[in-house]
């Protein structure tokens, strides 16, 4: 039901925000804990029992601090971006297909990815990627409209896209170009510039959490890609991402994001 996917939404958007604030704490912990251990070995501390206890007492908290962290991370499941070679048109089909089944029967949803090469990216992430873009333009379209996803090539690079391109030899032919557009209200200028920041949202309080295209665009910047908003009152909006071709990033590292040590259920 639509209220199950708003949940999700909302915890999909927390459990990320809660992973990245634990991912960050952890590696601060990881500091204190080797100064800590610097501290508790100086010779100047062989005979300060009061100065070895403290330090003691700090190394007890700080290890506790590092097992809350272990179990952030569990709980948000902040999982290695695994990128791999995505079939563009088989995940829109079937999103598109749960969607059908899921919002509200007056948006009409189309899909137009005829021979849409694949990208490289990790699936889960674009897959929610994907998804969250889908529920602001249903949100968008209280009354109805047309959803539509396409993917193609990507033939030529807008300036606009080309400046926030990160690595600027990415050309245009190496990028796959994937827009979700709606038929809906549309964002005035000032909303279309804060759009991609953190807690920004113009939805009433329990119905946005300002998240969703912040994560959206994190993940694309991970993935090495480009996102863009095209979005006018009255006319509408068109999110684009652009994300490379497999062969492109054969060099790209992945990012490890969990201690070795810990499972993730
Ligand atoms: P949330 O959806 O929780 O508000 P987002 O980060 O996904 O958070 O979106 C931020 C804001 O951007 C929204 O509150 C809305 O004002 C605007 N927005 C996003 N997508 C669209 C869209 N397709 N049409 C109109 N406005 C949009």
């Amino acid at each position: 039901s639509e209220e199950a996917l708003n949940h999700a939404q909302r915890l999909e958007s927390v459990g990320q925000l809660t992973g990245g604030i634990a991912h960050d704490f952890n590696n601060l912990l990881t500091v204190i804990q080797g100064n800590l251990q610097v501290l508790e070995e100086l010779p100047a501390l062989a005979d300060d029992s009061q100065g070895q206890q403290l330090v003691t007492a700090a190394m007890r908290a700080s290890k506790r601090g590092a097992e809350l962290t272990a179990k952030l991370l569990a709980f948000s499941r902040r999982q290695v971006l695994q990128p791999t070679a995505v079939d563009v048109a088989v995940m829109l089909h079937s999103l598109a297909d749960m969607l059908r089944r899921t919002l509200d029967q007056r948006i009409r949803i189309e899909v137009d990815c005829g021979d849409s090469p694949p990208v490289l990216a990790d699936p889960g992430q674009l897959e929610s990627a994907l998804l969250n873009i889908a529920i602001n333009a249903r949100d968008a379209m209280p009354e109805g409209g047309t959803l539509r996803f396409r993917a193609h090539a990507c033939t030529v690079l807008p300036a606009e896209a080309r400046r926030e391109l990160d690595d600027p030899s990415m050309a245009h032919e190496r990028l796959v170009e994937i827009a979700i557009s709606d038929t809906g209200a549309g964002m005035p200028e000032a909303v279309k510039e804060r759009a991609f920041e953190p807690f920004f949202t113009t939805k009433a309080a329990g119905r946005g959490t300002g998240l969703g295209l912040s994560t959206v665009y994190g993940f694309v910047k991970q993935s090495k890609g480009v996102i863009t908003i095209d979005s006018a009152p009255g006319a509408g909006t068109t999110v684009t991402l652009r994300l490379p071709r497999p062969w492109a990033a054969e060099t790209a590292t992945v990012e490890t994001e969990l201690p070795s040590d810990l499972s993730v259920p």
